[in-house]
């Protein structure tokens, strides 16, 4: 589970991340409204605590324009003033819930906890492509009715592949997005996980390969 906290305040932005991931979550920092939205756009995160006041542009545009563009992440708001005409603004502007500043860790890890359920419920609990379906909660991808297991980041690489078809997706992107920007990992974890990604593919006897785009990095084909 991936949670994203867009937070100027830099010590309530760390506390926020030590408690989550004292909680098992993996958490990245933003610091400004543009960053906090071109994170959330990135499609890798599972819930978004995102403040209202932040520099560059404000929460209420951040949630508005994930909505616009079509991203449906759910948003926990964070308003500072326990005022209903911010709330209201909020939902209006598409986040899923809000938690008024200050507020305990245990109510916003249980408002983290009821969002990324809802998300469970909504995002699709099953990805195809091809011949090709991955089932998420049971970390399995299948063929008909043959299926492999995943392990986390081979499930977590597949996903993001499937997710974008006919995307080239880059090394650099694979490496940040699943491994982290604090992670030490190197272009060939990369390559390591692609190669046993192609091996659970023969296995399974699909038509879907992972090609290689030079220099570039890598996409789901169907060899139809
Ligand atoms: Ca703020």
């Amino acid at each position: 589970m991936r949670v994203l906290v867009v937070e100027d305040e830099l010590r309530l932005a760390e506390t926020l991340v030590e408690i989550l991931k004292e909680n098992g979550y993996t958490a990245d920092m933003a610091a400004d409204g543009d960053y906090g939205l071109d994170c959330a756009m990135s499609g890798i995160y599972d819930v978004i605590i995102l403040d209202v006041m932040l520099p560059k542009r404000d929460g209420f545009h951040v949630v508005s324009d994930m909505r616009k563009n079509k991203n449906q992440t759910p948003v926990l708001l964070l308003t500072a003033r326990d005022e209903i005409a911010d709330k209201v603004h909020g939902l209006d502007c598409g986040a899923d819930d809000y938690l008024t500043k200050p507020f305990a860790p245990e109510e916003l890890l249980a408002r983290v906890r009821a969002l990324s359920r809802r998300q469970g419920e909504v995002v699709l609990e099953e990805l195809t492509f091809g011949d090709l379906s991955l089932r998420l909660s049971a970390s399995a991808l299948c063929r008909g009715e043959k299926s492999v297991h995943l392990g986390l980041k081979e499930m977590e690489v597949m996903r993001l592949l499937m997710n974008n078809p006919g995307q080239v997706i880059t090394k650099e992107s694979l490496l940040l997005k699943i491994w982290g920007t604090e992670s030490d990992a190197e272009d060939n974890n990369v390559e390591v996980y692609i190669s046993f990604l192609r091996k659970k593919l023969q296995f399974l006897g699909s038509r879907v390969s992972i090609g290689t785009v030079r220099k570039l990095g890598y996409h789901l084909e169907d060899t139809v």
